[in-house]
Protein backbone atom coordinates (compact mmCIF):
# COMPACT_ATOMS: atom_id res chain seq x y z
CA UNK A 1 0.00 0.00 0.00
CA UNK A 2 1.43 3.49 -1.21
CA UNK A 3 2.04 6.03 1.90
CA UNK A 4 0.01 8.99 0.96
CA UNK A 5 1.76 10.82 3.83
CA UNK A 6 4.71 10.55 2.82
CA UNK A 7 5.96 14.42 1.25
CA UNK A 8 6.31 13.60 -2.81
CA UNK A 9 8.31 15.96 -5.08
CA UNK A 10 6.38 15.42 -7.86
CA UNK A 11 2.46 14.61 -8.13
CA UNK A 12 1.35 13.54 -11.03
CA UNK A 13 -2.56 13.93 -12.04
CA UNK A 14 -4.04 11.39 -15.06
CA UNK A 15 -2.37 7.59 -16.00
CA UNK A 16 -1.78 8.41 -19.89
CA UNK A 17 0.98 9.25 -21.65
CA UNK A 18 1.38 12.47 -20.83
CA UNK A 19 0.83 11.63 -17.07
CA UNK A 20 3.51 8.52 -17.82
CA UNK A 21 6.11 10.48 -19.77
CA UNK A 22 6.09 12.80 -16.91
CA UNK A 23 6.79 10.84 -13.94
CA UNK A 24 9.34 9.25 -15.72
CA UNK A 25 11.26 12.07 -16.57
CA UNK A 26 10.62 13.33 -13.29
CA UNK A 27 11.68 10.15 -11.90
CA UNK A 28 14.65 9.63 -13.95
CA UNK A 29 15.55 13.51 -12.51
CA UNK A 30 15.75 11.81 -9.10
CA UNK A 31 12.20 13.12 -7.98
CA UNK A 32 10.12 11.07 -5.43
CA UNK A 33 7.34 10.49 -7.69
CA UNK A 34 3.65 9.67 -7.35
CA UNK A 35 0.93 8.88 -9.77
CA UNK A 36 -3.22 9.49 -9.21
CA UNK A 37 -5.16 7.54 -12.06
CA UNK A 38 -8.65 8.17 -11.23
CA UNK A 39 -9.65 4.70 -13.49
CA UNK A 40 -9.26 1.46 -12.43
CA UNK A 41 -6.32 -0.37 -12.90
CA UNK A 42 -7.54 -2.18 -15.97
CA UNK A 43 -8.74 0.85 -17.22
CA UNK A 44 -5.90 2.72 -16.74
CA UNK A 45 -4.30 4.75 -19.16
CA UNK A 46 -7.23 7.09 -20.75
CA UNK A 47 -7.46 7.40 -24.27
CA UNK A 48 -4.05 6.48 -24.56
CA UNK A 49 -5.24 2.78 -24.57
CA UNK A 50 -7.03 3.46 -27.95
CA UNK A 51 -4.02 5.25 -29.62
CA UNK A 52 -1.55 3.46 -32.58
CA UNK A 53 1.08 6.09 -34.02
CA UNK A 54 2.61 9.20 -33.19
CA UNK A 55 4.00 11.55 -35.39
CA UNK A 56 7.62 12.44 -35.32
CA UNK A 57 9.93 14.55 -37.05
CA UNK A 58 13.03 12.58 -38.20
CA UNK A 59 15.42 12.75 -40.99
CA UNK A 60 16.09 9.40 -42.52
CA UNK A 61 13.84 6.52 -42.99
CA UNK A 62 14.32 3.95 -40.02
CA UNK A 63 13.09 0.27 -39.86
CA UNK A 64 9.70 1.33 -39.33
CA UNK A 65 9.32 4.39 -41.51
CA UNK A 66 9.41 4.83 -44.80
CA UNK A 67 11.38 8.35 -45.29
CA UNK A 68 12.60 11.67 -43.63
CA UNK A 69 9.56 13.89 -41.96
CA UNK A 70 11.19 17.24 -41.32
CA UNK A 71 10.53 19.31 -38.23
CA UNK A 72 9.64 21.77 -41.49
CA UNK A 73 7.40 19.63 -43.03
CA UNK A 74 5.93 18.82 -39.84
CA UNK A 75 5.46 22.77 -38.97
CA UNK A 76 3.60 23.12 -42.75
CA UNK A 77 1.47 20.20 -42.13
CA UNK A 78 0.41 21.29 -38.75
CA UNK A 79 -0.20 24.91 -39.93
CA UNK A 80 -2.15 23.89 -42.68
CA UNK A 81 -4.42 21.38 -40.78
CA UNK A 82 -5.18 24.53 -37.90
CA UNK A 83 -5.17 26.93 -40.86
CA UNK A 84 -2.56 28.80 -38.32
CA UNK A 85 -5.10 28.15 -35.35
CA UNK A 86 -1.66 27.20 -33.02
CA UNK A 87 0.41 29.20 -31.11
CA UNK A 88 3.02 29.08 -33.21
CA UNK A 89 6.24 29.24 -30.15
CA UNK A 90 4.69 26.17 -28.75
CA UNK A 91 3.82 24.23 -31.99
CA UNK A 92 7.57 24.47 -33.37
CA UNK A 93 9.15 23.87 -29.62
CA UNK A 94 6.76 20.58 -29.83
CA UNK A 95 7.95 19.49 -32.93
CA UNK A 96 11.02 20.13 -31.83
CA UNK A 97 11.14 17.99 -29.01
CA UNK A 98 9.64 15.37 -31.32
CA UNK A 99 12.67 14.56 -33.12
CA UNK A 100 14.39 13.14 -30.01
CA UNK A 101 11.01 11.70 -28.91
CA UNK A 102 11.52 8.55 -30.61
CA UNK A 103 14.54 7.36 -29.24
CA UNK A 104 13.85 8.59 -25.85
CA UNK A 105 10.29 6.31 -26.30
CA UNK A 106 12.36 3.23 -27.42
CA UNK A 107 14.83 4.04 -24.15
CA UNK A 108 11.53 3.76 -21.94
CA UNK A 109 11.09 0.52 -23.38
CA UNK A 110 8.30 1.42 -26.23
CA UNK A 111 8.41 -0.59 -29.56
CA UNK A 112 7.43 -0.05 -32.92
CA UNK A 113 6.04 -1.70 -35.95
CA UNK A 114 6.12 -0.48 -39.70
CA UNK A 115 2.45 1.23 -40.19
CA UNK A 116 -0.42 -0.73 -40.79
CA UNK A 117 -2.69 -1.34 -44.25
CA UNK A 118 -5.33 0.50 -44.89
CA UNK A 119 -4.73 3.17 -41.86
CA UNK A 120 -4.29 6.72 -43.48
CA UNK A 121 -0.80 6.02 -45.44
CA UNK A 122 0.51 7.75 -42.58
CA UNK A 123 4.33 5.03 -42.97
CA UNK A 124 6.66 7.99 -43.62
CA UNK A 125 5.57 10.60 -40.52
CA UNK A 126 4.04 8.07 -37.75
CA UNK A 127 5.47 5.72 -35.98
CA UNK A 128 3.38 2.75 -34.81
CA UNK A 129 3.60 1.03 -31.47
CA UNK A 130 3.88 -2.66 -31.37
CA UNK A 131 0.67 -4.54 -30.11
CA UNK A 132 -0.71 -0.61 -29.79
CA UNK A 133 -1.92 1.71 -27.08
CA UNK A 134 -2.18 -0.35 -24.77
CA UNK A 135 0.95 -2.64 -25.38
CA UNK A 136 2.79 1.27 -25.25
CA UNK A 137 0.77 1.72 -22.28
CA UNK A 138 2.11 -1.06 -20.44
CA UNK A 139 6.14 -0.56 -21.12
CA UNK A 140 5.61 3.03 -19.56
CA UNK A 141 3.81 1.61 -16.31
CA UNK A 142 6.25 -0.87 -16.32
CA UNK A 143 9.42 1.19 -16.73
CA UNK A 144 7.65 3.83 -14.00
CA UNK A 145 7.66 1.59 -11.52
CA UNK A 146 10.96 -0.12 -12.34
CA UNK A 147 11.99 3.26 -11.55
CA UNK A 148 10.12 3.15 -8.54
CA UNK A 149 7.26 5.76 -9.29
CA UNK A 150 4.45 5.02 -7.43
CA UNK A 151 0.67 4.64 -8.95
CA UNK A 152 -2.37 4.49 -7.17
CA UNK A 153 -5.58 3.96 -9.18
CA UNK A 154 -9.14 4.54 -8.78
CA UNK A 155 -7.27 7.89 -7.31
CA UNK A 156 -9.34 11.14 -8.29
CA UNK A 157 -7.87 14.07 -7.63
CA UNK A 158 -11.08 16.46 -6.59
CA UNK A 159 -9.28 19.57 -5.27
CA UNK A 160 -6.02 21.71 -5.90
CA UNK A 161 -4.87 23.81 -3.12
CA UNK A 162 -3.04 26.75 -4.39
CA UNK A 163 -2.73 30.26 -4.37
CA UNK A 164 -1.10 32.79 -6.30
CA UNK A 165 0.71 29.85 -9.00
CA UNK A 166 1.79 27.98 -5.92
CA UNK A 167 0.63 24.49 -5.73
CA UNK A 168 0.49 23.13 -1.88
CA UNK A 169 -1.69 20.10 -2.24
CA UNK A 170 -4.32 18.36 -3.55
CA UNK A 171 -7.17 16.34 -2.42
CA UNK A 172 -8.10 12.69 -3.99
CA UNK A 173 -10.70 10.26 -3.66
CA UNK A 174 -9.61 6.99 -3.01
CA UNK A 175 -11.95 4.28 -2.31
CA UNK A 176 -14.36 6.25 -1.28
CA UNK A 177 -12.35 8.31 1.46
CA UNK A 178 -10.77 11.79 0.74
CA UNK A 179 -7.01 12.16 1.58
CA UNK A 180 -4.64 15.61 1.27
CA UNK A 181 -1.59 14.81 -0.58
CA UNK A 182 1.08 16.74 -0.32
CA UNK A 183 4.28 17.80 -3.42
CA UNK A 184 6.30 20.28 -3.92
CA UNK A 185 5.19 20.69 -7.71
CA UNK A 186 2.27 19.18 -9.92
CA UNK A 187 1.58 17.85 -13.03
CA UNK A 188 -2.07 17.83 -14.54
CA UNK A 189 -2.40 15.24 -16.96
CA UNK A 190 -5.98 14.67 -16.67
CA UNK A 191 -6.96 14.58 -20.28
CA UNK A 192 -9.62 17.53 -21.74
CA UNK A 193 -13.69 17.18 -21.28
CA UNK A 194 -15.03 15.26 -23.51
CA UNK A 195 -16.48 12.22 -21.21
CA UNK A 196 -18.36 14.90 -19.48
CA UNK A 197 -21.72 14.87 -21.16
CA UNK A 198 -23.19 17.56 -19.41
CA UNK A 199 -20.57 20.10 -20.25
CA UNK A 200 -20.25 19.17 -23.58
CA UNK A 201 -23.93 20.21 -24.29
CA UNK A 202 -23.43 23.73 -22.51
CA UNK A 203 -21.38 24.69 -25.61
CA UNK A 204 -23.32 22.39 -28.50
CA UNK A 205 -27.22 22.06 -26.63
CA UNK A 206 -28.98 19.21 -26.85
CA UNK A 207 -27.08 17.21 -29.85
CA UNK A 208 -24.55 16.71 -27.99
CA UNK A 209 -26.86 13.81 -26.24
CA UNK A 210 -26.52 11.81 -29.96
CA UNK A 211 -22.48 12.50 -29.71
CA UNK A 212 -20.82 8.87 -28.55
CA UNK A 213 -17.42 9.07 -27.14
CA UNK A 214 -14.52 7.45 -28.63
CA UNK A 215 -12.29 6.87 -25.53
CA UNK A 216 -12.46 6.68 -21.65
CA UNK A 217 -15.46 7.98 -19.63
CA UNK A 218 -12.67 9.17 -16.69
CA UNK A 219 -11.84 12.44 -18.88
CA UNK A 220 -14.82 14.91 -17.22
CA UNK A 221 -12.47 17.50 -17.47
CA UNK A 222 -12.51 18.06 -13.75
CA UNK A 223 -9.15 18.82 -13.04
CA UNK A 224 -9.25 21.53 -16.11
CA UNK A 225 -12.10 23.12 -14.96
CA UNK A 226 -10.47 23.28 -11.07
CA UNK A 227 -7.08 24.65 -12.61
CA UNK A 228 -9.63 27.87 -14.25
CA UNK A 229 -11.66 28.37 -11.65
CA UNK A 230 -8.47 28.50 -9.03
CA UNK A 231 -7.28 31.34 -11.75
CA UNK A 232 -5.62 29.23 -14.44
CA UNK A 233 -6.01 31.12 -17.92
CA UNK A 234 -7.56 28.99 -20.82
CA UNK A 235 -7.18 28.55 -23.72
CA UNK A 236 -9.08 27.36 -27.29
CA UNK A 237 -12.18 26.90 -28.11
CA UNK A 238 -14.66 24.84 -25.80
CA UNK A 239 -16.80 23.72 -29.32
CA UNK A 240 -13.60 23.03 -30.89
CA UNK A 241 -12.83 19.03 -30.87
CA UNK A 242 -11.01 16.12 -32.35
CA UNK A 243 -14.23 14.57 -34.06
CA UNK A 244 -14.26 11.51 -36.83
CA UNK A 245 -17.69 9.60 -37.77
CA UNK A 246 -18.36 6.38 -35.96
CA UNK A 247 -20.65 3.32 -36.53
CA UNK A 248 -23.87 4.63 -34.43
CA UNK A 249 -24.40 1.63 -32.97
CA UNK A 250 -20.47 1.82 -31.19
CA UNK A 251 -21.40 2.47 -27.42
CA UNK A 252 -21.09 5.49 -25.40
CA UNK A 253 -17.85 5.02 -24.33
CA UNK A 254 -14.86 3.64 -25.21
CA UNK A 255 -15.30 1.61 -28.89
CA UNK A 256 -11.89 2.62 -29.69
CA UNK A 257 -10.69 2.54 -33.27
CA UNK A 258 -12.17 -0.17 -33.67
CA UNK A 259 -15.71 1.65 -34.33
CA UNK A 260 -14.36 4.44 -36.62
CA UNK A 261 -15.53 4.08 -40.43
CA UNK A 262 -13.93 4.79 -43.39
CA UNK A 263 -15.57 4.26 -46.42
CA UNK A 264 -17.10 7.41 -46.95
CA UNK A 265 -15.06 8.45 -49.81
CA UNK A 266 -16.33 5.16 -51.79
CA UNK A 267 -19.95 5.73 -51.60
CA UNK A 268 -22.06 8.81 -50.50
CA UNK A 269 -23.72 9.90 -47.23
CA UNK A 270 -27.26 11.11 -46.69
CA UNK A 271 -28.63 12.61 -43.55
CA UNK A 272 -32.29 11.42 -41.92
CA UNK A 273 -34.25 13.26 -44.65
CA UNK A 274 -32.26 10.80 -47.06
CA UNK A 275 -30.48 13.82 -48.64
CA UNK A 276 -26.49 14.33 -49.32
CA UNK A 277 -24.85 17.42 -47.76
CA UNK A 278 -21.51 17.44 -47.82
CA UNK A 279 -18.84 16.56 -51.06
CA UNK A 280 -17.39 12.88 -49.90
CA UNK A 281 -14.47 12.85 -52.30
CA UNK A 282 -13.32 16.54 -51.33
CA UNK A 283 -9.56 15.24 -50.79
CA UNK A 284 -7.63 11.85 -49.23
CA UNK A 285 -9.66 10.71 -46.44
CA UNK A 286 -6.54 11.34 -44.14
CA UNK A 287 -6.80 14.83 -44.84
CA UNK A 288 -10.85 14.46 -44.37
CA UNK A 289 -11.76 12.19 -41.97
CA UNK A 290 -11.15 14.11 -39.09
CA UNK A 291 -13.87 16.81 -40.14
CA UNK A 292 -16.82 14.22 -40.62
CA UNK A 293 -17.75 14.07 -37.02
CA UNK A 294 -18.72 18.02 -36.64
CA UNK A 295 -20.95 17.10 -39.91
CA UNK A 296 -22.33 14.81 -39.14
CA UNK A 297 -23.20 17.00 -35.82
CA UNK A 298 -24.77 19.31 -37.64
CA UNK A 299 -27.59 16.92 -39.42
CA UNK A 300 -31.02 16.55 -37.79
CA UNK A 301 -30.66 14.23 -34.89
CA UNK A 302 -26.61 13.68 -35.25
CA UNK A 303 -27.34 10.76 -37.63
CA UNK A 304 -26.16 9.70 -41.55
CA UNK A 305 -25.54 6.87 -43.56
CA UNK A 306 -22.86 5.84 -45.66
CA UNK A 307 -24.57 4.00 -48.71
CA UNK A 308 -22.72 1.91 -50.78
CA UNK A 309 -22.50 -0.71 -53.32
CA UNK A 310 -21.09 -4.27 -53.59
CA UNK A 311 -18.39 -2.85 -56.04
CA UNK A 312 -16.65 -0.79 -52.64
CA UNK A 313 -17.36 -3.70 -50.13
CA UNK A 314 -13.45 -4.39 -49.84
CA UNK A 315 -11.77 -1.27 -50.05
CA UNK A 316 -11.43 0.06 -46.88
CA UNK A 317 -11.21 -1.46 -43.35
CA UNK A 318 -14.36 -2.58 -41.92
CA UNK A 319 -15.99 -1.26 -38.38
CA UNK A 320 -16.78 -3.43 -35.56
CA UNK A 321 -20.16 -4.17 -36.87
CA UNK A 322 -21.63 -5.90 -40.54
CA UNK A 323 -23.22 -3.50 -42.59
CA UNK A 324 -26.47 -3.40 -42.97
CA UNK A 325 -27.56 -5.32 -46.53
CA UNK A 326 -30.38 -5.08 -49.24
CA UNK A 327 -30.33 -5.86 -52.84
CA UNK A 328 -32.23 -2.43 -53.42
CA UNK A 329 -31.73 0.49 -52.46
CA UNK A 330 -35.65 0.92 -51.83
CA UNK A 331 -35.11 -1.77 -49.10
CA UNK A 332 -31.99 -0.54 -47.77
CA UNK A 333 -33.81 2.53 -46.94
CA UNK A 334 -36.48 1.05 -45.44
CA UNK A 335 -33.78 -1.47 -43.07
CA UNK A 336 -32.09 1.83 -42.61
CA UNK A 337 -35.37 4.16 -41.58
CA UNK A 338 -35.25 6.16 -43.96
CA UNK A 339 -38.07 7.30 -46.62
CA UNK A 340 -37.25 4.40 -49.35
CA UNK A 341 -38.47 7.12 -52.36
CA UNK A 342 -36.46 10.03 -51.51
CA UNK A 343 -33.52 7.56 -50.83
CA UNK A 344 -33.70 6.27 -54.42
CA UNK A 345 -34.36 9.80 -55.98
CA UNK A 346 -30.78 10.34 -53.99
CA UNK A 347 -29.02 7.59 -55.44
CA UNK A 348 -30.85 7.97 -59.11
CA UNK A 349 -29.59 11.46 -59.10
CA UNK A 350 -26.04 11.06 -57.84
CA UNK A 351 -25.87 8.02 -60.16
CA UNK A 352 -27.30 10.75 -63.12
CA UNK A 353 -24.29 12.68 -62.18
CA UNK A 354 -21.62 10.62 -62.28
CA UNK A 355 -18.94 11.02 -65.38
CA UNK A 356 -16.73 8.42 -66.55
CA UNK A 357 -13.48 8.11 -65.29
CA UNK A 358 -10.53 5.97 -64.31
CA UNK A 359 -11.31 5.29 -60.62
CA UNK A 360 -8.19 4.80 -58.34
CA UNK A 361 -8.46 5.02 -54.63
CA UNK A 362 -4.79 6.00 -54.17
CA UNK A 363 -4.89 9.17 -56.53
CA UNK A 364 -7.23 12.43 -56.88
CA UNK A 365 -8.97 10.42 -59.59
CA UNK A 366 -10.99 11.92 -62.19
CA UNK A 367 -14.24 10.04 -61.31
CA UNK A 368 -16.29 13.27 -60.20
CA UNK A 369 -20.12 14.01 -60.24
CA UNK A 370 -21.16 17.31 -62.89
CA UNK A 371 -24.09 19.86 -62.24
CA UNK A 372 -24.58 18.21 -58.96
CA UNK A 373 -25.18 20.09 -55.28
CA UNK A 374 -23.04 19.36 -53.84
CA UNK A 375 -20.47 17.66 -55.73
CA UNK A 376 -18.55 14.39 -55.16
CA UNK A 377 -15.34 15.65 -56.75
CA UNK A 378 -13.70 12.68 -56.81
CA UNK A 379 -13.65 8.22 -56.79
CA UNK A 380 -17.30 8.66 -57.56
CA UNK A 381 -18.81 5.58 -59.27
CA UNK A 382 -22.65 4.80 -59.71
CA UNK A 383 -24.04 3.24 -56.84
CA UNK A 384 -25.49 0.45 -58.95
CA UNK A 385 -23.95 -2.94 -58.18
CA UNK A 386 -26.52 -5.23 -55.74
CA UNK A 387 -26.07 -6.03 -52.98
CA UNK A 388 -25.95 -2.39 -51.04
CA UNK A 389 -24.44 -1.70 -48.07
CA UNK A 390 -25.25 1.40 -45.59
CA UNK A 391 -23.13 2.37 -42.18
CA UNK A 392 -25.39 4.50 -39.86
CA UNK A 393 -22.40 7.04 -38.37
CA UNK A 394 -22.99 9.37 -35.14
CA UNK A 395 -20.52 11.58 -34.58
CA UNK A 396 -17.60 10.50 -32.52
CA UNK A 397 -15.77 12.69 -30.10
CA UNK A 398 -12.34 11.81 -29.49
CA UNK A 399 -10.78 14.48 -27.48
CA UNK A 400 -12.07 18.34 -26.45
CA UNK A 401 -9.79 21.38 -27.16
CA UNK A 402 -10.74 23.68 -24.28
CA UNK A 403 -6.93 23.96 -22.57
CA UNK A 404 -4.90 25.41 -19.61
CA UNK A 405 -2.62 27.82 -21.45
CA UNK A 406 1.06 27.07 -21.05
CA UNK A 407 4.42 28.22 -21.66
CA UNK A 408 7.39 26.65 -23.31
CA UNK A 409 8.33 25.17 -19.74
CA UNK A 410 4.81 23.34 -19.52
CA UNK A 411 4.14 25.39 -16.64
CA UNK A 412 0.45 26.64 -16.67
CA UNK A 413 0.36 30.26 -17.17
CA UNK A 414 -2.05 32.32 -14.70
CA UNK A 415 -4.94 34.83 -15.88
CA UNK A 416 -2.71 37.71 -14.59
CA UNK A 417 0.05 36.35 -17.63
CA UNK A 418 2.56 35.00 -14.87
CA UNK A 419 3.95 31.38 -15.41
CA UNK A 420 2.87 29.34 -12.24
CA UNK A 421 6.06 28.39 -9.71
CA UNK A 422 5.38 24.79 -9.75
CA UNK A 423 2.28 23.50 -11.23
CA UNK A 424 2.62 22.10 -15.21
CA UNK A 425 -0.26 20.48 -17.52
CA UNK A 426 0.80 18.21 -20.56
CA UNK A 427 -1.58 16.07 -22.47
CA UNK A 428 -5.03 16.48 -24.09
CA UNK A 429 -5.63 19.41 -21.02
CA UNK A 430 -3.56 21.36 -22.63
CA UNK A 431 -3.53 20.36 -26.30
CA UNK A 432 -5.84 23.66 -27.46
CA UNK A 433 -2.48 25.76 -27.53
CA UNK A 434 -0.70 23.92 -29.84
CA UNK A 435 -4.94 22.77 -31.33
CA UNK A 436 -6.68 25.79 -31.73
CA UNK A 437 -8.17 23.42 -34.33
CA UNK A 438 -8.25 20.73 -36.95
CA UNK A 439 -5.92 17.73 -36.40
CA UNK A 440 -2.90 15.74 -37.80
CA UNK A 441 -2.90 11.91 -36.97
CA UNK A 442 -0.64 11.14 -34.16
CA UNK A 443 -0.08 14.70 -32.75
CA UNK A 444 -2.58 14.27 -29.52
CA UNK A 445 0.64 11.41 -28.50
CA UNK A 446 3.13 13.85 -29.49
CA UNK A 447 2.16 16.78 -27.52
CA UNK A 448 1.47 14.61 -24.46
CA UNK A 449 4.78 13.00 -24.30
CA UNK A 450 6.73 16.66 -25.66
CA UNK A 451 5.09 18.24 -23.06
CA UNK A 452 5.17 15.68 -20.48
CA UNK A 453 8.46 14.94 -21.10
CA UNK A 454 9.42 19.14 -20.10
CA UNK A 455 7.18 19.28 -17.15
CA UNK A 456 8.27 16.04 -15.80
CA UNK A 457 12.13 17.37 -16.11
CA UNK A 458 10.75 21.02 -14.72
CA UNK A 459 8.72 19.81 -11.81
CA UNK A 460 11.78 17.92 -10.55
CA UNK A 461 14.09 20.81 -11.18
CA UNK A 462 11.40 22.95 -8.87
CA UNK A 463 11.63 20.55 -6.25
CA UNK A 464 15.32 20.12 -5.82
CA UNK A 465 15.79 24.44 -6.48
C1 LIG B 1 -10.09 5.82 -30.35
C2 LIG B 1 -8.94 6.78 -30.24
C3 LIG B 1 -7.83 6.63 -31.05
C4 LIG B 1 -6.78 7.53 -30.99
N1 LIG B 1 -5.67 7.31 -31.76
C5 LIG B 1 -4.62 8.14 -31.67
C6 LIG B 1 -3.39 7.85 -32.35
O1 LIG B 1 -3.22 6.81 -32.98
N2 LIG B 1 -2.39 8.77 -32.24
C7 LIG B 1 -2.52 9.91 -31.49
O2 LIG B 1 -1.59 10.70 -31.44
N3 LIG B 1 -3.64 10.17 -30.79
C8 LIG B 1 -4.68 9.31 -30.86
N4 LIG B 1 -5.79 9.56 -30.11
C9 LIG B 1 -5.77 10.73 -29.19
C10 LIG B 1 -4.92 10.34 -27.97
O3 LIG B 1 -5.55 9.25 -27.34
C11 LIG B 1 -4.76 11.46 -26.97
O4 LIG B 1 -4.36 12.64 -27.58
C12 LIG B 1 -3.70 11.08 -25.92
O5 LIG B 1 -3.81 9.76 -25.52
C13 LIG B 1 -3.86 11.99 -24.74
O6 LIG B 1 -2.99 11.58 -23.71
P1 LIG B 1 -3.23 12.15 -22.26
O7 LIG B 1 -2.27 11.49 -21.38
O8 LIG B 1 -3.30 13.63 -22.29
O9 LIG B 1 -4.74 11.70 -21.92
P2 LIG B 1 -5.32 10.22 -21.59
O10 LIG B 1 -4.49 9.17 -22.19
O11 LIG B 1 -6.75 10.27 -21.92
O12 LIG B 1 -5.12 10.16 -20.04
C14 LIG B 1 -5.85 10.99 -19.16
C15 LIG B 1 -5.90 10.27 -17.83
O13 LIG B 1 -6.35 11.13 -16.81
C16 LIG B 1 -7.14 10.37 -15.91
N5 LIG B 1 -7.98 11.33 -15.17
C17 LIG B 1 -9.01 12.07 -15.62
N6 LIG B 1 -9.46 12.88 -14.64
C18 LIG B 1 -8.69 12.64 -13.55
C19 LIG B 1 -8.65 13.17 -12.23
N7 LIG B 1 -9.49 14.14 -11.82
N8 LIG B 1 -7.73 12.67 -11.37
C20 LIG B 1 -6.85 11.71 -11.75
N9 LIG B 1 -6.83 11.19 -13.01
C21 LIG B 1 -7.74 11.66 -13.89
C22 LIG B 1 -7.89 9.42 -16.81
O14 LIG B 1 -8.35 8.29 -16.13
C23 LIG B 1 -6.81 9.06 -17.84
O15 LIG B 1 -6.04 7.97 -17.42
C24 LIG B 1 -6.85 8.65 -30.11
C25 LIG B 1 -7.93 8.79 -29.26
C26 LIG B 1 -8.98 7.86 -29.31
C27 LIG B 1 -10.15 8.04 -28.38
Amino acid sequence: MTDLSRRYDVLVAGGGNAALCAAIAARRAGARVLVLEAAPKFYRGGNTRHTRNMRCAHETATETLTGPYTEDEFWDDLKRVTEGHTDENLAKFMIEQSSSLLGWMTEQGVRYQPSLGGTLSLGRTNSFFLGGGRAMLNALYRTAQGLGVDVVYDAEVVDVDMEGGRFRNTAARIEGKTFTIEAKAFVAAAGGFEANLAWLREYWGPPADNFLIRGTPYNKGSLLRLLVEKGVEQTGDPRQCHAVAIDARAPKFDGGIITRLDCVVFGIVVNRNAERFYDEGEDFWPKRYAIWGRLVAAQPDQIAYIIFDESSLRLFMPSLYPPIQADSVEHLAEKLGLDPRALGNTVATFNASVRPGMFDPGLLDDCRTENLTPPKSHWARRIEKPPFYAYPVRPGITFTYLATRVNREARVVLQNGQAAENIFAAGEIMAGNVLGRGYAAGIGMTIGAAFGRVAGQGAADHAHG
